[in-house]
């Protein structure tokens, strides 16, 4: 079963892309929590943070967290968080990074 992100990526499901490479995609979360909110997802469904992901794909995908806030015009800051696990709070069990910015963000997280 593909997952709901490899279905975004694919085209299945639409999605509200703001960026794209050959290694991730990156696209506005359905139900922002920030007025901006985007995902950072590997094309590869690598599915947890502890679950296949290797140094060179951690390192590309952070880089392009931090090129998207900055198209986005996070001058201000913003945070990066990836959910990983039931505790965690990750819902999707494919890996991928939220990007949140756009207001002064609350500590610590609930
Ligand atoms: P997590 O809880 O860390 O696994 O994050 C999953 C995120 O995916 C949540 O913030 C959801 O709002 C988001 N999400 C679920 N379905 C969609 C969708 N169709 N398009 C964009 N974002 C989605």
């Amino acid at each position: 079963m593909p997952t709901l992100f490899e279905r975004i990526i694919s085209g299945e499901i639409p999605s509200d892309r703001v960026y794209e490479d050959e290694v991730c995609v990156a696209f506005r979360d359905i139900a922002p929590q920030a007025p901006v909110h985007v995902l950072v997802v590997p094309r590869k469904p690598v599915p947890a943070l502890d679950g296949g992901l290797d140094a060179a794909l951690a390192g590309h995908l952070l880089m392009v967290a931090s090129k998207v806030a900055q198209q986005e015009g996070l001058m201000k800051g913003y945070r990066v968080v990836i959910n990983c696990g039931r505790d965690g709070g990750q819902t999707v069990d494919h890996l991928h990074i939220h990007v949140l910015g756009g207001r002064s963000l609350t500590w610590p997280p609930g």
